[in-house]
């Protein structure tokens, strides 16, 4: 059992925070957000991740977990400081480290002992060895600290799973001592045989960039391929089933849709971009994905444009605003650039998400926001299913055409059978599919 402290609270700081909890430690949160830290002490979860509020309960009541402002106090009281603040893109893309080197001077201010400081947040190539000079510029003696590099793997919508289950952890760090403290604060993942990848440093702030930009590539790849299916004539879902069937190439990020957000794949592909420039290295293969990513994302559009050439007046609902299911997280997600070209055009949208709309209210103030799918879909001229959640997967099609000005679908992700729905008379459109329209 370790004492950590944890800054940052946003959706790595309070899932890790509390899934180490979990693990037995003894986990404090600080984050410079007061109002999330006193909604945490009241148990409100600032977030929707399935499954947190509970862990967090619980381990508040276990007396393991608990919420500070008290930045000394917690720093002091810590053996382990993990930093999980933001790594936004800087205006040229590269990474804003400026959160990270924050906290690290702040840290120096008030240490009172030897403290290993573990960066979850994901950070350029170089940058924890960047935390050990601040750390020294700072006046504080090589032996009161260590840096661990320990990057976070996640996703959003199924995190608690990931972390309790991770398919590795990356400990990266030039120290002996600090590699025995993490192993123990991860000891709980030796009995499920979790494999643990024992590093140094700069290799383990690289195993994280290097994975997501692949993940990305799959994304890309397959998204490519779909728009290919559409002019050859073939279903992009057959073509990904069969190819994920391939155990070299796995069926996970197979999926044809309107392209990859998030808060980490368009970041950290654009800072992987910038940290091979800087090393004087053309990343080639992921400056691709990314312009394909951003052409995929105006898919849907064109696709509308198709049934709909003119949108002056038009109503467009939006099913889904989040990048994905199962959480509440806009940042980059397809349906902004969607909604903004619809705007642009002269459109009106009427969006819907269960969980996602007061974060996208912060974008877009003046669009209207309905209380259900039905209510989107109410009297629209067009419809575009953005986000896969469940609810949609399964809804009363003879009902939505019943009460749409014109029955015009796009499936952005390609969750209905083509030939189902345009048997009922709709004109529908998705990725990378057969349509007769
Ligand atoms: P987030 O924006 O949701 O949360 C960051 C939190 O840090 C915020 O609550 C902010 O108020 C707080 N903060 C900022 N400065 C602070 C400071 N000096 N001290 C304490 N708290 C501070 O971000 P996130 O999505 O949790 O991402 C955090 C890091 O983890 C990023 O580097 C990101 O790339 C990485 N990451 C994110 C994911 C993901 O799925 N979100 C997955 C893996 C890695």
């Amino acid at each position: 059992m370790k004492k950590i402290a944890m800054l940052g609270v946003g959706y790595v700081g309070l899932v890790s925070g509390t899934g180490l909890a979990d693990f037995g430690n003894e986990v404090v949160c600080y984050d410079i957000d007061s109002t999330k830290i006193e909604n945490l002490k009241k148990g409100i979860i600032p977030i929707y991740e399935p499954g947190l509020a509970d862990l967090v309960k619980k381990n508040v009541e276990k007396g393991r977990l608990s919420f500070s402002m008290d930045f000394d106090q917690v720093i002091q009281d810590s053996e382990v400081i993990f930093l999980a603040v933001p790594t936004p893109s800087g205006k040229a893309g590269e990474v804003d480290l400026s959160y990270v080197f924050t906290a690290v001077d702040n840290i120096a201010k008030v240490i009172n002992g030897f403290k290993v400081i573990v960066t979850k947040s994901t950070v350029e190539v170089g940058t924890n060895d960047k935390i050990r000079e601040r750390m020294l510029g700072n006046n504080i003696p090589a032996e009161m600290f260590e840096v661990v590099s320990n990057p976070e793997f996640l996703r959003e919508g199924s995190a608690i799973g990931d972390f309790m289950r991770p398919d590795r952890v990356v400990l990266g760090t030039s120290s002996e001592r600090a590699l025995n403290i993490m192993k123990e604060i991860y000891r709980a993942l030796y009995l499920i045989e979790t494999p643990i990848v024992a590093t140094d440093i700069r290799t383990a702030e690289m195993i994280k960039y290097a994975s997501n930009a692949f993940l990305a590539t799959k994304i890309s790849f397959v998204n490519e391929i779909a728009n290919l299916c559409e002019l050859v004539g073939a279903d992009v879902q057959m073509v990904a089933k069969a190819m994920g069937l391939d155990g070299r190439i796995g069926k996970k990020f197979l999926h044809a849709g309107p392209g990859y957000g998030g808060s980490c794949f368009p970041k950290d592909t654009s800072a992987l971009t910038k940290i091979a420039e800087k090393a004087g290295m053309h990343a080639s293969i992921v400056e691709t994905v990314i312009a394909v990513n951003e052409r995929q994302k105006m898919r849907p559009v064109e696709k509308l444009l198709k049934f709909l050439p003119d949108l002056k007046g038009r109503t467009v609902g939006i099913l889904g605003l989040a990048f994905k299911p199962n959480t509440d997280d806009v940042r980059e997600a397809p349906a902004i650039s969607v909604i903004r070209a619809i705007l642009k055009a002269g459109g009106k949208i009427k969006a819907y998400d269960p969980e996602a709309m007061n974060e996208m209210r912060r974008h877009f103030p003046d669009i209207t926001y309905v209380a259900s799918s039905e209510d989107a879909i109410k009297d629209a001229d067009a419809l575009i299913i953005m986000t896969e959640w469940n609810e949609f997967r399964n809804m009363d099609l003879k009902f939505i055409k019943s009460v749409m000005k014109q029955p015009i679908m796009i499936d952005a992700r390609n969750i209905y059978d083509p030939q189902k729905v345009q048997a009922l008379g709709f004109k529908y459109d998705c990725i990378g599919r057969k349509i007769e329209n």
